[in-house]
């Protein structure tokens, strides 16, 4: 059949292949804009687009309006690495040696796997199940879907280190049912997950749009912003004793990656609240710092029950700094006062660790480059 669409081009598709494009358009569009484009077929033009309750085809990435989302597309795939290209040979060698690690490392570690074993498939179902779905702008589904392969990296990371020291893997991955302080974390999180995941959940309302707005500051901020800080900050400092290298070796691409998905979700979180400011009310900003407060104990329990003890040059009180320090930060990065003013960062090695550019082979564990060369740089 012959079709003129915009500007009197000429195309030519048959009726079947038509209507089945139609089809798919209206589809994608649907899922956050039942009123629909006033003609699905149409060009999508740069001001059409939003963040959330778009009315513009979701499968046009081009032309561009969220290059900030382009940009960490690029740069995340510039990072990418697999867990199998690291060496486990010396933390095999030093979990094995009864004299390798004292009892309180010993439980650190595994606690620390713990909690990531399944903190990522959360992440991942989040983002699959839930979020994508709610997002309209191309651009960011185009991170998220990298952002999804990286959760999968993760948790096959996680149990990459799992394997290789020959743990109980029905313990490990349990823990999230078993242990209390990481139960609890995850506790906290679910009802915000499940609000996004309802295949009933629509946006669009001003409440729903909060509703969805408080899942992905709880996300980014909260999650990957604030829960993953204490087991990052444990196994580097392994790693910076010269222990568990090659776990610690992959945290450190770990926390590199997890860094970016909260800065995406911070960024994504912001120009939510550009384009529909009237979400941003004082009840609802009072609301998040309460949640703030109540992740900030979950993470402190959690630091605690991982540290009973001092161990590694690390106690439990000085996490409860450095997790206010956090809180501050990730406050202040979506327009939110700081819940704990002149909290100071004990911690500044792990500035470091995120933000400095780093050689490879930093624990010289790596025994093979990534394909792309080159790209593991520690932007
Ligand atoms: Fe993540």
């Amino acid at each position: 059949m012959l079709t003129f669409e915009n500007e009197g081009r000429l195309n030519l598709l048959p009726q079947a292949a038509h209507n089945a494009r139609r089809a798919l358009v209206a589809a994608a569009a649907a899922t956050a804009a039942p009123a629909g484009a006033d003609n699905p077929l149409r060009r999508v033009s740069v001001e059409d687009k939003r963040v959330i309750n778009s009315r513009a085809d979701v499968n046009q990435l081009v032309p561009f309006k969220y290059r900030w989302a382009w940009d960490k597309y690029l740069a995340a795939c510039a990072n990418h690495w697999m867990p199998q290209e690291i060496n486990m040979s010396r933390d095999i060698g030093l979990w094995k040696d009864p004299a390798g690690l004292s009892e309180d490392e010993r439980r650190l570690v595994k606690r620390n796997l713990g909690f990531f074993v399944t903190a990522d498939s959360l992440a991942a179902n989040n983002i699959v199940l839930g979020t994508y779905r709610h997002i309209t702008a191309p651009e960011c589904r185009q991170y998220l879907l990298r952002q999804a392969f990286e959760e999968a990296i993760h948790t096959h990371a996680y149990q990459y280190i799992v394997e290789s020291l020959d743990l109980d893997a029905g313990e490990v991955f349990n823990a999230y049912h078993e242990v209390p302080s990481i139960r609890d974390k995850d506790e906290f999180l679910i009802p915000f997950i499940d609000t996004l995941t309802d295949p009933a959940f629509r946006t669009g309302t001003p409440q729903s749009d909060q509703a969805l707005l408080r899942s992905l500051i709880v996300f980014s901020c909260l999650m990957e912003g604030l829960f993953f800080y204490v087991g990052f900050v444990q196994v580097l400092a392994l790693g910076r004793q010269n222990k568990m290298t090659g776990s610690a070796e992959q945290y450190m691409y770990i926390l590199r990656d997890e860094s970016m998905h909260c800065n995406f979700g911070i960024d994504l979180v912001n120009q939510i609240k550009l384009e529909n400011p009237h979400l941003w009310s004082g009840q609802f900003r009072d609301e998040l710092q309460g949640l703030f407060a109540r992740a900030v104990e979950l993470e402190y329990r959690y630091a605690e029950d991982t540290m009973p003890r001092g161990v590694l040059g690390l106690n439990a009180p000085m996490f409860k700094e450095y997790l206010r320090f956090i809180a501050n930060r990730r406050c202040r990065q979506i327009g939110l006062e700081a819940l704990y003013p002149g909290a100071g960062n004990p911690f500044p090695w792990m500035s470091e660790m995120i933000d400095l550019k780093k050689e490879r082979n930093f624990f010289e564990t790596r025994v093979i480059e990534y394909q792309t060369g080159g790209a593991l740089s520690w932007d």
